[in-house]
């Protein structure tokens, strides 16, 4: 990145300045093609996966859209008038709901389910709902955004129409991602002025975002099994709060993240007291204002609204190890003997009980 940012250039330009930042752009495409098992020219470059959300579903050209219920808010927001399926206790999509839904109507349809959650980790029947889609001519858009680098992510083996990824999941630059689409499958542009990206979105590229999106590509091969450090972690903290279990720990999860509630703690304080202990986590679903909102995904699995605001996200990245586990344990465990001394814990159970 600190080359391409040193080098400058417009990788439209025809000069050898031009030419050098378009053979930036054209490598990291490689490499981002060779993580989407796409080919290069499948590749969209977008900021994000917010903007390749937004760009799957307004540029499959379908008025209908069918979403699951835990959908991230760029899919949510982006079609208000979405049909929303239902998903189980443990947050996977219902798919008899889905087939209900696609044999409801002869209208042509996008479907779009995530491949895991970024709440709970929770991977989806992608698989499932593709032989569904498919058998009723519809178009599936998958967000794969928190699954790439820790599951396969390939356009062809997913069997999808649509793919959206971000760098910063996978350890590159914040504000660069794509949306991979499937040669043959129909996009118009959201963003019109110049040609850029085959004429599918406009913009001078961002070139040293998009190389460090090549290089974490290259890095983020799926295969590191987290679930061995997950899985203690989880068991220590039940051995703590014996009804933290993790939301969606009954089925298919992503090895890396844990979902845990620590009834009667608002989340926000759990995330302020772990930061004081020198540990980063997460309430709810981190919103741009820095607050936090009452999680949907939650909701939608029928978790009460007090259990939810009292549940933390746990990600575990490549470099945490036992050691980042027991401080982690600690402070939670500090904080937990802490509350329940005090008034919060006393005050919020009677809200909770009334
Ligand atoms: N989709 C999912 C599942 C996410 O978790 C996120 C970000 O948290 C996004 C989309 C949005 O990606 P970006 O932050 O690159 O806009």
């Amino acid at each position: 990145m600190a080359e391409a940012l040193r080098a400058g250039g417009n990788p439209s330009s025809v000069h050898a300045s031009g030419r050098r930042a378009r053979a930036i752009v054209d490598k990291a495409r490689r490499e981002v093609a060779t993580l989407a098992g796409a080919e290069p020219s499948e590749i969209v470059f977008t900021s994000g996966g917010t903007e390749a959300n937004n760009l799957a579903l307004s540029g499959a050209g379908r008025r209908r859209v069918l979403i699951s219920a835990v959908e991230h808010d760029s899919v949510r927001r982006a079609v208000p008038q979405a049909e929303v399926l239902p998903v189980d206790g443990e947050g996977v999509l219902d798919l008899a709901a889905l087939e209900r839904a696609l044999a409801a109507s002869a209208e042509p349809v996008v479907v779009s389910v995530m491949l895991a959650n970024n709440e709970t980790g929770v991977l989806q029947p992608i698989a499932e709902v593709v032989r569904l889609a498919r058998r009723a001519g519809a178009l599936v858009h998958c967000d794969a955004v928190q699954g790439a680098g820790k599951v396969p992510v390939g356009l062809r083996d997913l069997g999808v129409d649509y793919l959206s990824l971000s760098a910063h999941k996978i350890g590159g630059p914040t504000g660069v991602g794509a949306l991979v689409v499937r040669k043959g499958a129909p996009l118009t542009a959201a963003l019109c002025g110049g040609g850029q990206e085959s004429n599918r979105r406009a913009g001078t590229e961002n070139v040293a975002g998009i190389s460090g999106f090549g290089a974490a590509a290259v890095l983020a091969a799926p295969g590191q099994d987290l679930a061995a450090l997950r899985d203690g972690l989880e068991l220590s903290l039940v051995q703590i709060v014996p009804a933290a279990r993790a939301f969606g720990a009954g089925a298919r999860r992503l090895s890396n993240t844990s979902c845990v509630p620590m009834p009667g703690v608002p989340a926000e304080t759990q995330v302020l007291a772990l930061d004081l202990a020198g540990v980063c986590i997460s309430a709810g679903a981190a919103c741009s204002s820095g607050k936090v909102q009452r999680s949907p995904v939650l909701e939608a699995m029928g978790v009460p609204a007090a259990d939810a605001d009292c549940a933390v996200r746990i990600s575990l990245g490549w470099n945490s190890g036992s050691a980042d586990i027991e401080r982690l344990i600690a402070a939670w465990q500090n904080l937990y003997i802490r509350v329940r001394q005090s008034d919060i814990f006393h005050t919020d159970s009677r809200a909770r009980a009334a």
